[in-house]
Protein backbone atom coordinates (compact mmCIF):
# COMPACT_ATOMS: atom_id res chain seq x y z
CA UNK A 1 0.00 0.00 0.00
CA UNK A 2 1.45 3.44 -1.05
CA UNK A 3 2.85 5.39 2.04
CA UNK A 4 1.19 8.88 1.36
CA UNK A 5 -2.29 6.66 1.73
CA UNK A 6 -1.16 4.94 4.80
CA UNK A 7 0.08 8.01 5.94
CA UNK A 8 -3.32 9.95 5.43
CA UNK A 9 -5.38 7.19 7.82
CA UNK A 10 -2.62 8.36 10.84
CA UNK A 11 -3.62 11.40 10.59
CA UNK A 12 -6.66 12.41 12.30
CA UNK A 13 -8.75 15.10 9.60
CA UNK A 14 -8.07 18.57 10.49
CA UNK A 15 -9.25 21.82 8.51
CA UNK A 16 -6.08 21.94 6.73
CA UNK A 17 -7.03 18.48 5.26
CA UNK A 18 -7.10 18.87 1.41
CA UNK A 19 -9.47 16.70 -0.44
CA UNK A 20 -6.96 14.38 -1.97
CA UNK A 21 -5.96 13.30 1.16
CA UNK A 22 -9.63 12.78 2.76
CA UNK A 23 -10.57 10.81 -0.93
CA UNK A 24 -7.58 8.88 0.29
CA UNK A 25 -8.36 7.93 3.57
CA UNK A 26 -12.17 7.56 2.74
CA UNK A 27 -11.24 4.87 0.19
CA UNK A 28 -8.31 3.01 2.10
CA UNK A 29 -10.23 1.61 5.00
CA UNK A 30 -13.17 0.84 2.47
CA UNK A 31 -16.15 2.81 3.80
CA UNK A 32 -17.00 4.72 0.70
CA UNK A 33 -20.48 5.70 0.42
CA UNK A 34 -22.86 3.95 -2.05
CA UNK A 35 -25.23 6.41 -2.04
CA UNK A 36 -23.62 9.21 -4.84
CA UNK A 37 -26.50 11.25 -5.22
CA UNK A 38 -29.56 11.75 -5.15
CA UNK A 39 -30.08 10.19 -7.93
CA UNK A 40 -29.38 6.90 -6.74
CA UNK A 41 -31.46 6.74 -3.50
CA UNK A 42 -34.62 7.49 -6.06
CA UNK A 43 -33.25 4.46 -8.38
CA UNK A 44 -33.24 2.75 -4.99
CA UNK A 45 -37.35 3.65 -4.28
CA UNK A 46 -38.26 3.35 -8.08
CA UNK A 47 -37.11 0.21 -8.60
CA UNK A 48 -37.64 -1.71 -4.82
CA UNK A 49 -39.37 0.41 -2.36
CA UNK A 50 -42.12 1.84 -4.49
CA UNK A 51 -43.55 -1.72 -6.46
CA UNK A 52 -43.11 -3.57 -3.37
CA UNK A 53 -45.27 -0.58 -0.87
CA UNK A 54 -48.24 -2.44 0.43
CA UNK A 55 -51.62 0.20 -0.89
CA UNK A 56 -52.23 0.96 2.70
CA UNK A 57 -48.44 2.65 3.27
CA UNK A 58 -48.37 4.28 0.24
CA UNK A 59 -52.01 5.83 1.28
CA UNK A 60 -50.33 6.51 4.69
CA UNK A 61 -47.39 8.37 3.21
CA UNK A 62 -49.73 10.05 0.66
CA UNK A 63 -51.66 11.79 3.62
CA UNK A 64 -48.95 12.29 5.69
CA UNK A 65 -47.50 14.36 3.03
CA UNK A 66 -50.05 16.89 2.77
CA UNK A 67 -49.09 17.47 6.64
CA UNK A 68 -47.51 20.54 7.77
CA UNK A 69 -44.66 18.37 9.91
CA UNK A 70 -44.60 15.85 7.14
CA UNK A 71 -40.66 16.27 7.95
CA UNK A 72 -40.95 13.82 10.91
CA UNK A 73 -42.42 10.64 9.28
CA UNK A 74 -40.20 7.55 8.43
CA UNK A 75 -39.51 7.38 4.51
CA UNK A 76 -40.55 4.41 2.53
CA UNK A 77 -37.29 2.93 2.49
CA UNK A 78 -36.40 2.77 6.54
CA UNK A 79 -40.41 1.80 6.58
CA UNK A 80 -39.39 -1.42 4.25
CA UNK A 81 -36.34 -1.87 5.96
CA UNK A 82 -37.97 -2.11 9.47
CA UNK A 83 -41.05 -4.16 7.76
CA UNK A 84 -38.28 -6.93 6.79
CA UNK A 85 -36.12 -6.65 10.39
CA UNK A 86 -39.34 -7.54 12.30
CA UNK A 87 -39.98 -10.37 10.02
CA UNK A 88 -36.60 -11.42 10.25
CA UNK A 89 -36.47 -11.56 14.33
CA UNK A 90 -39.65 -12.79 14.56
CA UNK A 91 -40.91 -10.03 16.46
CA UNK A 92 -44.56 -10.87 18.03
CA UNK A 93 -44.57 -8.19 21.29
CA UNK A 94 -42.61 -5.18 20.28
CA UNK A 95 -43.35 -1.05 21.44
CA UNK A 96 -43.09 2.25 19.54
CA UNK A 97 -41.77 5.34 20.81
CA UNK A 98 -43.07 8.29 18.38
CA UNK A 99 -46.03 7.52 16.27
CA UNK A 100 -46.12 10.98 14.98
CA UNK A 101 -48.97 9.97 11.94
CA UNK A 102 -47.78 6.12 11.92
CA UNK A 103 -45.88 5.15 8.73
CA UNK A 104 -43.50 2.83 11.17
CA UNK A 105 -46.55 1.97 13.29
CA UNK A 106 -48.26 0.68 10.16
CA UNK A 107 -44.84 -1.25 8.79
CA UNK A 108 -44.90 -2.75 12.04
CA UNK A 109 -47.77 -3.49 12.53
CA UNK A 110 -48.45 -5.46 8.78
CA UNK A 111 -44.58 -7.48 9.50
CA UNK A 112 -46.55 -8.67 12.98
CA UNK A 113 -48.38 -12.29 13.03
CA UNK A 114 -52.42 -11.56 13.89
CA UNK A 115 -51.62 -11.97 17.45
CA UNK A 116 -48.80 -9.48 17.64
CA UNK A 117 -48.81 -6.38 19.93
CA UNK A 118 -47.41 -3.20 19.66
CA UNK A 119 -47.12 -0.38 22.18
CA UNK A 120 -47.59 2.65 20.73
CA UNK A 121 -46.62 5.80 22.33
CA UNK A 122 -46.63 9.53 21.64
CA UNK A 123 -47.67 12.97 23.39
CA UNK A 124 -50.17 13.74 20.58
CA UNK A 125 -53.07 11.97 19.50
CA UNK A 126 -54.43 13.95 16.55
CA UNK A 127 -51.72 13.08 14.29
CA UNK A 128 -52.08 9.29 14.60
CA UNK A 129 -55.88 9.66 14.75
CA UNK A 130 -54.85 11.18 11.17
CA UNK A 131 -53.32 7.73 10.53
CA UNK A 132 -55.99 5.35 12.04
CA UNK A 133 -58.66 4.69 9.38
CA UNK A 134 -56.04 3.93 7.16
CA UNK A 135 -54.54 1.19 9.63
CA UNK A 136 -57.59 -0.14 10.33
CA UNK A 137 -58.78 -0.72 6.83
CA UNK A 138 -55.36 -2.15 7.09
CA UNK A 139 -56.83 -4.90 9.26
CA UNK A 140 -54.22 -4.24 11.66
CA UNK A 141 -55.54 -1.73 14.59
CA UNK A 142 -56.13 -4.61 17.46
CA UNK A 143 -52.61 -5.03 17.37
CA UNK A 144 -51.76 -1.73 18.62
CA UNK A 145 -52.19 -0.20 21.70
CA UNK A 146 -51.98 3.61 21.10
CA UNK A 147 -51.36 5.63 24.84
CA UNK A 148 -51.20 9.25 25.02
CA UNK A 149 -48.66 10.93 26.85
CA UNK A 150 -44.86 11.28 27.01
CA UNK A 151 -43.18 7.43 27.37
CA UNK A 152 -40.88 7.92 30.21
CA UNK A 153 -43.73 7.46 32.48
CA UNK A 154 -44.92 4.36 31.02
CA UNK A 155 -41.76 2.97 30.49
CA UNK A 156 -41.38 3.30 34.43
CA UNK A 157 -44.65 1.79 34.77
CA UNK A 158 -43.22 -1.52 33.35
CA UNK A 159 -40.29 -1.28 34.59
CA UNK A 160 -41.38 -1.61 37.84
CA UNK A 161 -43.19 -4.92 37.19
CA UNK A 162 -40.24 -7.21 36.87
CA UNK A 163 -42.66 -9.53 34.66
CA UNK A 164 -42.28 -7.34 31.99
CA UNK A 165 -38.39 -7.58 32.29
CA UNK A 166 -37.25 -9.76 28.96
CA UNK A 167 -40.53 -9.26 27.03
CA UNK A 168 -40.35 -7.28 24.36
CA UNK A 169 -38.96 -8.82 21.07
CA UNK A 170 -38.44 -5.28 19.28
CA UNK A 171 -38.73 -2.09 19.82
CA UNK A 172 -38.31 1.31 17.56
CA UNK A 173 -37.42 4.69 19.24
CA UNK A 174 -38.37 7.64 17.03
CA UNK A 175 -39.06 10.54 19.53
CA UNK A 176 -37.35 13.31 21.76
CA UNK A 177 -33.77 13.17 21.02
CA UNK A 178 -32.83 14.24 24.45
CA UNK A 179 -34.87 11.41 26.27
CA UNK A 180 -33.22 9.00 23.87
CA UNK A 181 -30.41 7.98 27.10
CA UNK A 182 -33.22 7.86 29.58
CA UNK A 183 -35.28 5.58 27.18
CA UNK A 184 -31.78 3.02 26.81
CA UNK A 185 -31.76 2.99 30.97
CA UNK A 186 -35.29 1.21 30.70
CA UNK A 187 -35.40 -0.60 27.40
CA UNK A 188 -32.64 -2.36 27.78
CA UNK A 189 -34.52 -4.29 30.81
CA UNK A 190 -37.57 -4.67 29.34
CA UNK A 191 -36.08 -5.86 25.64
CA UNK A 192 -35.67 -9.54 25.67
CA UNK A 193 -31.87 -11.19 25.42
CA UNK A 194 -31.10 -11.19 21.30
CA UNK A 195 -34.24 -9.11 21.22
CA UNK A 196 -33.53 -5.39 18.83
CA UNK A 197 -33.75 -1.60 19.58
CA UNK A 198 -33.67 0.63 16.58
CA UNK A 199 -32.87 3.88 17.68
CA UNK A 200 -33.35 6.59 14.90
CA UNK A 201 -32.18 9.50 13.60
CA UNK A 202 -28.45 8.81 15.00
CA UNK A 203 -27.23 10.80 12.36
CA UNK A 204 -28.92 13.69 12.64
CA UNK A 205 -29.15 15.12 9.68
CA UNK A 206 -25.53 14.58 9.14
CA UNK A 207 -24.22 17.00 12.28
CA UNK A 208 -22.54 14.76 14.13
CA UNK A 209 -19.32 15.38 12.08
CA UNK A 210 -20.62 19.29 11.70
CA UNK A 211 -17.95 21.65 13.33
CA UNK A 212 -20.17 23.64 16.23
CA UNK A 213 -20.09 26.66 14.44
CA UNK A 214 -21.56 25.35 11.27
CA UNK A 215 -25.19 26.75 10.19
CA UNK A 216 -27.70 24.63 11.64
CA UNK A 217 -31.22 25.04 12.00
CA UNK A 218 -31.84 25.40 15.61
CA UNK A 219 -33.19 22.47 16.26
CA UNK A 220 -31.14 20.34 14.19
CA UNK A 221 -28.30 22.00 16.41
CA UNK A 222 -30.61 21.74 20.11
CA UNK A 223 -30.70 17.96 20.13
CA UNK A 224 -27.26 17.29 18.27
CA UNK A 225 -25.02 16.94 21.16
CA UNK A 226 -27.71 14.24 23.11
CA UNK A 227 -27.32 12.32 19.48
CA UNK A 228 -23.33 12.69 20.02
CA UNK A 229 -23.87 11.82 23.63
CA UNK A 230 -25.98 8.77 22.57
CA UNK A 231 -23.87 7.27 20.04
CA UNK A 232 -21.05 6.94 22.03
CA UNK A 233 -23.17 5.77 24.95
CA UNK A 234 -24.20 3.06 22.83
CA UNK A 235 -21.18 2.12 21.46
CA UNK A 236 -19.71 1.79 24.95
CA UNK A 237 -22.66 -0.45 26.17
CA UNK A 238 -21.05 -4.35 26.97
CA UNK A 239 -25.05 -5.40 27.08
CA UNK A 240 -25.70 -4.46 23.48
CA UNK A 241 -24.12 -5.57 19.79
CA UNK A 242 -24.48 -2.36 17.41
CA UNK A 243 -24.82 -1.85 14.19
CA UNK A 244 -25.46 2.00 12.54
CA UNK A 245 -27.27 2.06 9.14
CA UNK A 246 -26.86 4.49 7.03
CA UNK A 247 -30.79 4.19 6.12
CA UNK A 248 -33.18 7.12 6.66
CA UNK A 249 -31.22 9.86 8.85
CA UNK A 250 -29.41 6.80 10.26
CA UNK A 251 -30.52 4.07 12.97
CA UNK A 252 -28.28 2.49 14.98
CA UNK A 253 -29.90 -1.28 15.83
CA UNK A 254 -28.96 -2.41 19.21
CA UNK A 255 -29.24 -6.33 20.01
CA UNK A 256 -29.56 -7.22 23.73
CA UNK A 257 -26.75 -9.97 24.58
CA UNK A 258 -26.96 -9.93 28.30
N1 LIG B 1 -42.17 7.10 13.80
C1 LIG B 1 -42.97 8.18 13.26
C2 LIG B 1 -43.31 7.92 11.80
O1 LIG B 1 -42.96 6.89 11.26
O2 LIG B 1 -43.93 8.80 11.21
C3 LIG B 1 -42.30 9.52 13.40
C4 LIG B 1 -42.19 10.01 14.81
S1 LIG B 1 -41.80 11.73 14.93
C5 LIG B 1 -40.18 11.82 14.30
C6 LIG B 1 -41.54 11.99 16.67
C7 LIG B 1 -42.80 11.84 17.50
O3 LIG B 1 -42.40 11.76 18.87
C8 LIG B 1 -43.77 12.99 17.40
O4 LIG B 1 -45.02 12.53 16.93
C9 LIG B 1 -43.88 13.53 18.83
O5 LIG B 1 -45.20 13.92 19.19
C10 LIG B 1 -43.43 12.33 19.65
N2 LIG B 1 -42.89 12.65 20.98
C11 LIG B 1 -42.11 13.71 21.34
N3 LIG B 1 -41.80 13.65 22.64
C12 LIG B 1 -42.38 12.51 23.12
C13 LIG B 1 -42.40 11.88 24.40
N4 LIG B 1 -41.77 12.43 25.45
N5 LIG B 1 -43.08 10.73 24.53
C14 LIG B 1 -43.72 10.18 23.47
N6 LIG B 1 -43.73 10.72 22.25
C15 LIG B 1 -43.07 11.87 22.07
CA1 LIG C 1 -37.23 9.34 12.59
Amino acid sequence: MATTTTEATKTSPTNGEDKQSQNLRHQEVGHKSLLQSDDLYQYILETSVYPREPESMKELREVTAKHPWNIMTTSADEGQFLNMLIKLVNAKNTMEIGVYTGYSLLATALALPEDGKILAMDVNRENYELGLPIIEKAGVAHKIDFREGPALPVLDELVADEKNHGTYDFIFVDADKDNYINYHKRLIDLVKVGGVIGYDNTLWNGSVVAPPDAPMRKYVRYYRDFVIELNKALAADPRIEICMLPVGDGITICRRIN
